[in-house]
C-alpha cells in the first residue's frame, strides 16, 4: 500500500490525512524504503517519535522548482540528505571520469541529482524559503564539516555550511542527533538556542563563542589556504576527536592567522565553524530501535520496473553493526561512524533476517551478514575505561592494541542462528574481513579458538569460491601510511585458506585488493608489488587508483604533502602520468595496458622498469612526437596516419621478440606487428625520431 511508505507527494500526504507537515526531507537518492538509505532511516526515525515527514527524493533543481514547492513549507525544518555516497564520488572514477552508472537512482541514471546537491538543494530552498531552518546530513555534508581538499575542483573548500547557506549540519549517524533537533524547535526554540546539541556543526559570530580549556582551536580556513602544513595539523585534531570516547569541541575561525591551538577564556573576533563533540556510541537498544522501524525494504511504488543498481546489490544483505576500528587512511567509516562497534542484538537482526526471506525474490540466499568490517561484531576495549580516554584512530595499527577483545564467537552465534533458518540455504559475507583479526593472537585462548573456528566456517559456509580481502599493498612502507597490517599477514592467511581448502576438498581462492598510488607509494613499490604478487600466482583484477575523497588521511598527504601526525614530508604521486605509470603495474600480464593506450600519448618521462619475475618484460617505452608517414614501416600500408603507442618485448629469460603496438587516428582500432628485434632496431634507427627510455 503506498500509505506504507513515507510520502513523496501531496497526494500521499492526503492520504494519510496530513494536512501539515513538521519535516521534509531532500535526497539526493532514490527513496529505497531500507535501512541502508540515509533518507529512509531519518525519516522513519522522524514518524516514529511521531512527526509528519515526506520526501522529495532527487527533486528537480532545474527549471520552476516546482518539487521544491510541491508540499509547501515545513512547520519545523528542511532536511537535505545528498545520498549515501559524496555526490562526487559517486558520480566520478578517481581519474575524473564519468562512472557507467549512479548505484542509486533509478535505471542508474545519472541525470537525478546535481553535483553537491548539498549545495544546489540548500540555495533553491534558501531563495524559495529563506525563514525555514535548512539541516544537513548524509556523508557529504558530514565529510565536509571541516576545511577540506576537494579532489574533483582540486582546491582546498570551506566547512560546507559557508558554501550551501544551510544553517546546521548533523555530521555522523543522524538519528539522535536529527530527533534533538526536531525535538529543540517544535518546542519552539531558536536555532541559536539549539547550539548545545551533540554532533552539530554551526557557524557563530566569534564573539558569540565562549572559549574553555576543552575547546581546541583550530587554523583558520584562510590560513590552511595560505599554510598546507596548518591544514595537515588540523586534520590530526579533526580525526582524533571523531575517534574519541568523548571527544572536545573544535572552533575553526574562517579568517585570520596564528590562531593558539587551545585559547582559554577568550573570544574570537571572526566568524567560527563550531563542531560539538558527538553523542558517545548508540547502545544495543537505540541501533534496534533504528532497525526495527517499519520499512518495506523495497524501493517505493513510483520506481515499479526501475533497477536501482545500489537496492540490487543489498536487497539480500543484513547489516549487523555500525562502526570500525581499522582507522585505515585512505577510509572515511570511523570519521562518519567513529570507531566504537555499535551492535544489534541477535534478536533484532533475527527479526530482519526473516524479513528477507518473505521478498518475493528471495532464493534462500543471504548476500551478506555484514558490516564496515565483516568480524568486528561485539568487539570492544577489555578496559573500556581506557577506551574512554584514547584518542588513537586505529585499534589495528601499528599493532592489535593489547586491551583490545578479538573474540568472535558472538558472530559465530549469529550466523549459526541465521543459517538455522528453514528458509536460509546460505549465507554469504560479502564485507570485508579483517584477516589481521583472525591471525591476531590473544592471551585469551577462548578468543584465538573463536578467530580459528570463525576462519574455517567462514572458509568453508559463507563463500561462493572466492574471497576478497584487501591487503591493499606489499610495500611495509606504503602499508605504514596506509595504517595496514605487514604484507607478510596476507602469506600467513593464505597458507591458512589454501590448507582449510585442501582439507574440505574446496579449490576456492583468495583474492586480494591492492590500491596504487596511495600517499608514500613510488614506483619501486609497485614494482614489488607486481613482483611478489607474480610470484605467488595473482594476475591482478581486483585494484584500483587512491581516490581523495574529502577528510581522510591520506588525502590530507595527498594535498598538503605531510603526514598529519609527524608533519614530515610524504610523497604522492599526483600527476595522471605518475599514476598511469604506478597502475600499469598491475597489469604486468597484457601486452599493452588499456589504460595506456587511452591515457598515455608520451612515455618520454617513463622510467625503465625491470621485473625480473614478469613473462613480459616491458624492455623499454617507443613513442612518436609527431604522426610518422605510413611508408615508413613495411606492413602497414593503409594510407591511414598511425601513432606508435607503445613497445614491449615479450621475454622468457630471452629476448625473442618485439611487439610494436599501432594505433589509427583517429582510433579506430589497434593493430599489433611483430618483428624480430633487429628488424625493430633496424626501423627504429631508419624512422630517426624515436626515444628510448
Ligand atoms: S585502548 Fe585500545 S582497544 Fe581501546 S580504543 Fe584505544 S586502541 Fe582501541
Amino acid at each position: 500500500m503506498l500509505t506504507d511508505f513515507l510520502p513523496t507527494t501531496k497526494k500521499e500526504c492526503e492520504l494519510r490525512g496530513w494536512t501539515e507537515l513538521d519535516v521534509i526531507l531532500f535526497s539526493g537518492d532514490a527513496y529505497v524504503d531500507h535501512p541502508s538509505f540515509g533518507a529512509a532511516v531519518i525519516g522513519r526515525t522522524l514518524e516514529a517519535a511521531g512527526y509528519r515527514v515526506a520526501i522529495v527524493p532527487q527533486p528537480d533543481w532545474h527549471g520552476d522548482y516546482r518539487d521544491f514547492k510541491k508540499l509547501g513549507r515545513p512547520r519545523l525544518f528542511f532536511g537535505i540528505s545528498p545520498g549515501a555516497m559524496d555526490s562526487m564520488v559517486n558520480k566520478y572514477t578517481a581519474n575524473r571520469r564519468l562512472r557507467s552508472e549512479d548505484a542509486y537512482s533509478p535505471d542508474g541514471r545519472h541525470d537525478c541529482r546535481p553535483e553537491y546537491p548539498t549545495i544546489v538543494y540548500t540555495k533553491i530552498l534558501k531563495q524559495l524559503f529563506p525563514d525555514v531552518p535548512v539541516i544537513l546530513g548524509g556523508i557529504e555534508a558530514s565529510l565536509r564539516r571541516v576545511t577540506h581538499y576537494d579532489y574533483w575542483s582540486d582546491s582546498l573548500r570551506p566547512c560546507i555550511l559557508c558554501e550551501s547557506g544551510a544553517d546546521m549540519i548533523t555530521y555522523g549517524m543522524g538519528e539522535k542527533v536529527t530527533l534533538a533537533i526536531a525535538k529543540a524547535l517544535s518546542e519552539g526554540k531558536q536555532l541559536s538556542e539549539l547550539r548545545d546539541i551533540p554532533q552539530i556543526v554551526y557557524l557563530a559570530p566569534g564573539s558569540e563563542l565562549t572559549i574553555t580549556p576543552d575547546d581546541i582551536v583550530l587554523h583558520s580556513h584562510e590560513q590552511c589556504l595560505r599554510d598546507k602544513r596548518a591544514q595537515a595539523e588540523n586534520f590530526r585534531h579533526v580525526e582524533e576527536e571523531s575517534n574519541k570516547y568523548y571527544a572536545q569541541r573544535l572552533i575553526q575561525p574562517l579568517e585570520g592567522d596564528n590562531y593558539q591551538l587551545s585559547l582559554v577564556n577568550c573570544q574570537l573576533s571572526t566568524p567560527c565553524v563550531v563542531i560539538n563533540p558527538p553523542y558517545p556510541p548508540m547502545t544495543t537498544a537505540e541501533i534496534d530501535a533504528s532497525f526495527d522501524l517499519p520499512y518495506q525494504r523495497v524501493p517505493h511504488p513510483k520506481y515499479k520496473g526501475k533497477r536501482i543498481p545500489a537496492y540490487e546489490m543489498i536487497k539480500f544483505s543484513v547489516n549487523l553493526h555500525r562502526g570500525c576500528f581499522g582507522g585505515c587512511a585512505f577510509c572515511t567509516i570511523s570519521a562518519h561512524q567513529g570507531k566504537f562497534i555499535a551492535c544489534r542484538s541477535k534478536e533484532s537482526i533475527l527479526r530482519e533476517v526473516k524479513q528477507v526471506v518473505k521478498l518475493p525474490d528471495f532464493k534462500g540466499y543471504l548476500s551478506d551478514l555484514g558490516g564496515p568490517s565483516a568480524n568486528m561484531y561485539g568487539m570492544h576495549g577489555k578496559n573500556l575505561k581506557a577506551c574512554e580516554a584514547c584518542k588513537k584512530p586505529s585499534c589495528l595499527h601499528p599493532r592489535v592494541c593489547p586491551n583490545l577483545m578479538t573474540d568472535h564467537s558472538a558472530l559465530l552465534d549469529i550466523y549459526h542462528a541465521v543459517d538455522a533458518l528453514p528458509e536460509v540455504k546460505k549465507s554469504f559475507i560479502g564485507s570485508g574481513v579483517r584477516y589481521d583479526l583472525l591471525l591476531h593472537h590473544s592471551d585469551d585462548e577462548k578468543s584465538n579458538e573463536s578467530a580459528r573456528q570463525y576462519t574455517r566456517e567462514l572458509i568453508t559456509r559463507h563463500i561462493s569460491g572466492r574471497l576478497k580481502v584487501a591487503p591493499e599493498h606489499t610495500s611495509d612502507t606504503v602499508l605504514n601510511y596506509m595504517r595496514k597490517p605487514s604484507f607478510q599477514l596476507f602469506y600467513d592467511f593464505k597458507r591458512i585458506f589454501d590448507r582449510i581448502n585442501k582439507e574440505e576438498g574446496l579449490r576456492q581462492q583468495l583474492i586480494p585488493y591492492f590500491i596504487s598510488s596511495h600517499p608514500g607509494c613510488r614506483e619501486k613499490d609497485m614494482a614489488q608489488l607486481a613482483d611478489l604478487t607474480k610470484k605467488m600466482g595473482y594476475k591482478l583484477e581486483q585494484v584500483q587508483d587512491f581516490t581523495p575523497t574529502p577528510m581522510t588521511t591520506a588525502t590530507e598527504m595527498f594535498y598538503t604533502g605531510y603526514d598529519p601526525y609527524t608533519l614530515e614530508p610524504v610523497f604522492t604521486a599526483k600527476t595522471q602520468k605518475e599514476k598511469l605509470a604506478q597502475r600499469q603495474y598491475f597489469f604486468w600480464y597484457k601486452d599493452a595496458p588499456q589504460s595506456s593506450r587511452k591515457e598515455s600519448h608520451s612515455r618520454r618521462e617513463q622510467p625503465s622498469r625491470k621485473d625480473a619475475s614478469s613473462h613480459k618484460k616491458v624492455i623499454g617505452m617507443v613513442y612518436f612526437t609527431r604522426t610518422f608517414s605510413p611508408f615508413c614501416i613495411p606492413g602497414i600500408h593503409f594510407g591511414i596516419p598511425v601513432m606508435m603507442r607503445s613497445a614491449s618485448a615479450s621475454n622468457d629469460g630471452k629476448m625473442e621478440r618485439t611487439i610494436l603496438t599501432f594505433e589509427m587516428l583517429p582510433s579506430f582500432s589497434t593493430i599489433k606487428l611483430a618483428i624480430t628485434r633487429p628488424s625493430f632496431f633496424a626501423s627504429c634507427a631508419s624512422l630517426g625520431y624515436f626515444m628510448f627510455s
